[in-house]
């Protein structure tokens, strides 16, 4: 799965630098050059982590974390700040204002994908290519195999996608509308019903292998991924 990555930077260079570098590693780059626009963007597709400007004309990016991390639509997206500040005690703001990591400029591409690699794995563990097994069940990202009790199960790519993330996120309910931020990047244009289609989908091909009752439906509020 090819993470969105969301560059909000106001200098045209170096929002092309970060947008190039994140292309070169396999993501797909979104830009905003302030604030609004970037809020703009999230509106309609969550994004999966934004390299976020600390100095932005209008709202800044402390500011703008702030807020995202305020929404609860919005709180978990993993959020790495960008400065060239040194201080440490405006680390300290910006990492209280929710960062998940700080980069100082001028930053090493090399250190750049570092630390986005480092916080995709740790807040989108979907997004990771490591091998996920829950259960009989084993997934691999790399090869797009999935395996119920040693037995190759053919899955489309939505169904794939939805199954990478709930055996990431197990024993947690997510609403419909939340499955279609996480899993489908959009929440406006595709019809809550979708998910229902899909996870009937999943269930069925989960089925011959006795493994379908992990898909929950938990009346009210959406589904649910687990053992129990
Ligand atoms: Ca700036």
């Amino acid at each position: 799965m090819t993470a969105n990555i969301l560059v909000v930077e106001d200098e045209p260079a170096i929002q092309e630098l970060l947008a190039f570098n994140v292309t070169q590693c396999g993501y797909r780059a979104l830009q905003a050059s302030d604030a609004d626009s970037a809020l703009a963007l999230i509106n309609r597709a969550l994004p999966d982590l934004i390299l976020l400007d600390w100095m932005l004309p209008g709202m800044s990016g402390v500011e703008l974390a702030r807020r995202l991390r305020a929404d609860q639509r919005t709180h978990n997206i993993p959020i790495i700040m960008l400065t060239a500040r040194t201080d440490e005690r405006d680390k300290v703001l910006g990492l209280e204002s929710g960062a998940d990591d700080y980069i100082t400029k001028p930053f090493s591409p090399r250190e750049l994908m570092a630390r986005i690699r480092a916080v995709l794995r740790r807040r989108a563990p979907q997004m990771s290519d490591e091998l996920v097994r829950v259960e009989g069940l084993e997934l691999s990202p790399v090869t797009h195999r999935v395996n119920a009790s040693g037995q190759n199960i053919d899955l489309g790519p939505t169904e794939f996608r939805l199954l990478h993330f709930f055996m990431t996120h197990v024993e947690r309910v997510y609403s419909r509308s939340q499955l279609l931020d996480q899993v489908w990047g959009d929440h406006v244009f595709v019809e809550e019903r979708t998910v229902d289609v899909h996870i009937r989908r999943l269930r069925q091909a989960l089925e011959p292998s006795g493994l379908d009752s992990l898909v929950q439906t938990v009346r009210g509020s959406g589904y649910r991924f687990s053992r129990n």
